[in-house]
């Protein structure tokens, strides 16, 4: 894996995490999306080569807001660039690793995306990210 691409952060209020993270990190949110296939919210502020997204829940049942029902707002989880997704995933999974989906899923800020279950990646939820040449 290349590197840390971003940090996921779940929060209730996206505005005032935005505000928060801008004045915390001295930088501008620069780019706000709606991922509807995760009934999600997300922002992303740029930090040198890495990228802190801020998650808020558009829906009661998904995944963001069980997440802040049990542990409230936070570090959500951590995601890693590669180069390819679906080569990365199928040495995860004959390694032992529990992917949650078998195939990639479109994510935000134009990516592909998995997640590693956390119960097989030592409490940690890991993302893929592998960018989308257009
Ligand atoms: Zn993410």
């Amino acid at each position: 894996m290349n590197k840390v691409e971003h940090i996921g952060i779940a929060v209730n209020n996206l505005e005032a995490a935005c505000n928060l993270y801008a004045k915390l990190l001295n930088t501008q949110v620069y780019k706000t999306e709606e991922v509807t296939a995760e009934n999600v919210k997300v922002a992303f502020l740029q930090t040198g080569p890495s990228k802190i997204e801020l998650l808020q829940a558009l829906a009661d049942d998904n995944a963001i807001a069980k997440f802040i029902t049990q542990k409230g707002e936070g570090i959500h989880h951590i995601a890693f660039e590669v180069d390819d997704i679906r080569t990365e995933m199928a040495r995860l999974k004959s390694e032992g690793f529990v992917l949650l989906s078998d195939e990639p899923k479109p994510g935000a800020d134009n990516k592909l995306i998995c997640f590693v279950h956390p119960k097989s990646a030592g409490g940690v939820l890991v993302e893929l990210v592998q960018d989308v040449r257009i």
